[in-house]
């Protein structure tokens, strides 16, 4: 087969490379991508995309299934509902076969060259890939690594039989009636929240004393209570330790062993980068842990190598990937460019959402900042009581000295759409007199973000 020259080869097709070939391809770079399975990634085809379709379809059936109980006040009333997970799982692939049919369309409008197949290294800017069709040779000036990441496996729960990782979640096509869940972070509790609507007895295993360790505690406040009156029982501080006779055995915190009958074990206790296996090892990059170690413009430590997305750390975030994926393309492309971003914003979509940018109070007093704090709670908002979902609140946290705002929070029902308000504002160096001075329409859940900072000038208007 003719070996293929290049200026740019990004290999993986996830939400980092894909981006980084399209704009590439925009601005004129000869450029070739080589994806191992389907472009997308995994955001696409076993992550973000199908997991929100699931929990989206959970929610409606729980939506349901309460109007089908007791009286709701809304004068709403319907027969027994039935959910066929088997079809919800059709109707979530077609979905991602639009999008990923999507992708293909992209890459081919910007004119970047696809190499299905799995690349792997010969040198730094050399590498293989075994096509259906033979030996694929791929040479170019510039490299990109977008391999992504993959679950992390407990010796003691080894994938296979009734262990699972979310890739299989995702395509259950019967709803487990019981279903244990070892990790309790952002995979454990979305997927453990929409099998719980959908019917299951979910247990969710932490190890830490927290669920969802990253966020603090006031934020976990109504996700804790709705997987309360979901019935998912949570154990934290408790150790899993392996399986017998289809139970999982639990060491709980009080060093207790109890065993949890389960028809599925979902593992979900985080992901490793994808650096084994394909040749990467002989470039003897430097890393960072087990992450390949990037500067501030993705560079890796080997002259025109660049690395962006999962494979480079946390926070293994689609958009960061993306965002990464951007800049590289314009740096090969000659701009000068380099990672400023103020925020990475990250949404939880458990029930109800979290949403988070910048520094949280203690983290903004851990980097020395007096604190001005305004929170404001959606159970004093029009919008969230006509929607019959009003627990949470919006935060936003400034420095004292100067206004200046360096974190904002949500909880609550669909406020995963605040993202972008939140990133903006700290992108755009906005102080609690901007926030507060900006109109919100009315009556929105975002009326909540305007009070949270009047709240913290000290004049909230609505509490
Ligand atoms: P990936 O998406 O992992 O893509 C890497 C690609 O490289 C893959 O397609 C792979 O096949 C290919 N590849 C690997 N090795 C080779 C090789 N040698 N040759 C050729 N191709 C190769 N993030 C969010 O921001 N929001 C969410 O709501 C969210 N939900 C998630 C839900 C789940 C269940 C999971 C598992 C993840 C979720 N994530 C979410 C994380 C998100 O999916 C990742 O951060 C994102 O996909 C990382 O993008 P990436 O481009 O770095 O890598
Ligand atoms: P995670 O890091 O979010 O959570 C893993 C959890 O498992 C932690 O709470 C950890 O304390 C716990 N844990 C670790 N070892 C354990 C053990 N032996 N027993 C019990 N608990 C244990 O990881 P994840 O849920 O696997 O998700 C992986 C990554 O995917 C996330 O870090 C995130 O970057 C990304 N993701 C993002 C979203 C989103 O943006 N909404 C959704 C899903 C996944």
């Amino acid at each position: 087969m003719k070996e293929i020259v290049c200026k740019l080869l990004v290999i993986g097709a996830g939400p980092g490379g894909y981006v980084c070939a399209i704009r590439a391809g925009q601005l004129g770079v000869d450029t070739v991508i080589v994806e191992s399975t389907k472009a997308g990634g995994i955001c696409l085809n076993i992550g973000c995309i199908p997991s929100k379709a699931l929990i989206h379809a959970a929610e409606e059936f729980d939506k349901v299934r309460h109007f089908a109980g007791a009286k709701n006040g809304l004068g709403i009333s319907v027969e027994a509902p039935r959910l066929d997970l088997a079809q919800t799982v059709r109707w979530k692939d077609g979905i991602v076969g639009r999008l990923n049919a999507g992708v293909l369309g992209l890459l081919r409008k910007a004119k970047v060259k696809i190499v299905h197949g799995r690349a792997h290294f010969r040198d730094g800017k050399t590498v293989e890939v075994e096509t259906e069709t033979g030996t694929q040779v791929i040479r170019a000036e510039t490299v990109v690594i977008a391999t992504g990441s993959e679950p992390v496996e407990l010796p003691a729960l080894p994938f296979g039989g009734s262990v699972i990782s979310s890739t299989e979640a995702l395509s259950l096509t019967a709803v487990p009636k019981m279903l244990a869940v070892v990790g309790g972070g952002y995979i454990g509790l979305e997927l453990g929240t929409a099998f719980a609507k959908m019917g299951s007895e979910v247990t969710v295993v932490e190890a830490m004393p927290q669920i969802l360790p990253q966020y603090d505690a006031e934020l976990l406040k109504p996700v804790a209570k709705r997987l309360g009156e979901l019935g998912v029982r949570v154990l934290t501080g408790a150790k899993a330790k392996g399986l017998a006779k289809e139970a999982l055995v639990v060491e709980t915190a009080s060093g207790e062993e109890k065993r949890f009958a389960a028809d599925w074990i979902l593992v979900t206790v985080g992901r490793k980068p994808r650096t084994e296996g394909w040749g990467l090892e002989e470039l003897d990059l430097d890393h960072a842990g087990r992450f390949i170690r990037i500067d501030e413009r993705c560079r890796t430590s080997m002259r025109g190598v660049y690395a962006i997305g999962d494979v480079t750390g946390e926070p293994m975030l689609a958009h960061r990937a993306m965002a990464q994926g951007e800049m590289v393309a314009e740096i090969v492309a000659g701009r000068k460019r380099a990672w400023d971003k103020r925020a990475i914003p990250a949404v939880c979509f458990t029930d109800p959402e979290i949403v988070t940018a910048g520094l949280s109070p203690d983290e903004a007093r851990a980097q020395g900042y007096e604190v001005r704090i305004g929170q404001f709670p959606f159970n004093a908002n029009g919008r969230a009581m006509t929607t019959q979902q009003e627990d949470g609140f919006v935060r936003a946290v400034a420095r004292a000295d100067t206004n200046l705002v360096v974190g904002l929070q949500a909880v609550g029902a669909g406020v995963s759409e605040l993202s972008s308000a939140f990133s903006l504002a700290l992108e755009m160096g906005a102080r609690l007199e901007d926030i507060a001075g900006t109109i919100h329409a009315h009556p929105t859940r975002s009326e909540g973000l305007q009070e949270a900072a009047l709240k913290a000038l000290g004049h909230a208007l609505h509490i």
